[in-house]
């Protein structure tokens, strides 16, 4: 009845075309710019990067990452839509279009020969967590509300392990400077020994705060960290 109410004032439009209907409307889902995991980098998800990559040395910690769309248009709408404009009900779209990537990516090795994806070698899903000052401006943690959608879609429990300190905001930063920033911002406050991680983040830019996460489960025992995100700059 709320909800009917609700829809009546306010109704449903699509985040990027704003077409009354649904959020995300068919002709702005048949036009996302889906990455080719086929070509994509197997270890930083950034496309075309299969062969030879402009966007990383190969030497990330995370055994591969998996993007799903470049960062334009209706995959930014979504992130900006979920973030800043409180609209909730994104997190399960934004998981179903990670585990549609993720499902594409099981067909494709990873630098180790293994599937870059596969379910069945993955004990838990934990997340980039929110800074602390992100989490007071908005009140959630986006990337808690899409990882707990994902868990769902791909059967694996959510491990909340990561916190993190506040780092000065990182998006006027260079790739150097943002390492820098980010070095020692991200703790582990569980057992993670042993356990092999899927890590999902929003969006992938430099890679630090995914490396960064990586980084700290693997120095505390995880056995290995597969990372993935909605959207890749590049
Ligand atoms: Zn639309
Ligand atoms: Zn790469």
């Amino acid at each position: 009845m709320a909800d009917a109410f609700a829809e009546l004032l306010w109704p449903t439009r699509c985040v990027f075309c704003e077409m009354p209907g649904e959020l995300l409307c068919e002709k702005c889902r048949a036009s996302l710019p889906w990455i080719c995991q086929r070509w994509a980098c197997p270890d930083c998800g950034a496309p075309f990067g299969y062969l030879t990559c402009t966007e990383c040395e190969h030497d990330w910690e995370t055994r591969t990452v998996i993007c799903s769309m470049g960062f334009s248009g209706a995959p930014a709408r979504m992130v900006s839509c979920l973030k800043d404009a409180h609209e909730l009900r994104l997190a399960p779209v934004i998981a179903a279009a990670m585990a549609t990537s993720l499902d594409e990516a099981s067909s494709w090795p990873a630098r180790d020969g293994c599937a870059r994806f596969d379910p069945s070698a993955i004990d838990a899903l934990c997340f980039v967590p929110a800074t602390p000052a992100a989490y007071a401006r908005r009140g959630f943690d986006h990337m808690e509300l899409v990882s707990c959608a994902l868990g769902r879609e791909l059967g694996l429990p959510v491990a909340d392990v990561l916190a993190r300190r506040d780092a000065k905001d990182q998006r006027a930063l260079g790739k150097k400077d943002r390492a820098e920033n980010l070095a020692g911002t991200v703790e582990v406050v569980d057992d993670v020994a042993g356990l092999d991680l899927l890590l999902a983040d929003d969006v992938v830019t430099t890679g630090t705060s995914m490396r960064e996460s990586a980084r700290a489960l693997l120095a505390r025992g995880a056995a290995s960290v597969t990372g993935c995100a909605l959207a890749r700059v590049w």
